[in-house]
């Protein structure tokens, strides 16, 4: 198997949850979503991150194949977010390249006070249906894709 997740991912090796695929693209449901719709564009090709990228018509493709998911998904009028995280600093934990497709929803913050500094973590209530008191906690903390305010 691949030492690379999303190379595992892209040949079939390693199973996903698969939205679309080409002979280019892959696109699957994050495995750790930090909102209630959370997937990730992938190109099939290793290339690791923007610092590798030559041919940036792949973004193109990649931001092209994201809007056609919003779109068949109805989700374009309400809203929704792109991230491209890159390298260490950037929050990039996958050294293969690929974008993060999500809506944000409304989210809490929540801050704790532990005596020598605050920490906080940030969660979204997803209501079940209509009038029901059932919901999922999705948990928004992670700092790379929700900035601290
Ligand atoms: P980043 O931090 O921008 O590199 O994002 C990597 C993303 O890949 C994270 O949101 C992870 O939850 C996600 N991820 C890691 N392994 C898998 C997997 N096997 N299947 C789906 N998503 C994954
Ligand atoms: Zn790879």
């Amino acid at each position: 198997m691949s030492e690379c997740i999303f190379c595992s991912i892209a040949s079939g090796e390693m199973s996903s949850e698969i939205l679309y695929q080409d002979a280019r693209y892959i696109v699957i449901k994050d495995v750790n979503p930090v909102s209630p719709f959370h997937v990730l564009i992938i190109p099939k090709e290793h290339i690791e991150s923007m610092n590798e990228l030559t041919d940036f018509g792949v973004i193109s493709e990649m931001m092209s194949i994201a809007v056609r998911i919003v779109r068949e998904n109805g989700y374009a009028e309400e809203g929704y977010r792109l991230v491209l995280n890159t390298g260490q600093e950037g929050g990039q934990s996958v050294l293969h390249l690929h974008l993060h497709l999500l809506k944000i929803l409304s989210h809490f913050l929540a801050f704790i006070n532990l005596g020598s500094h605050t920490d906080y973590f940030a969660f979204y209530l997803h209501q079940h249906a209509q009038n029901s008191s059932s919901y999922t906690i999705y948990n928004t903390s992670n700092p790379s894709i929700f900035p601290l305010p």
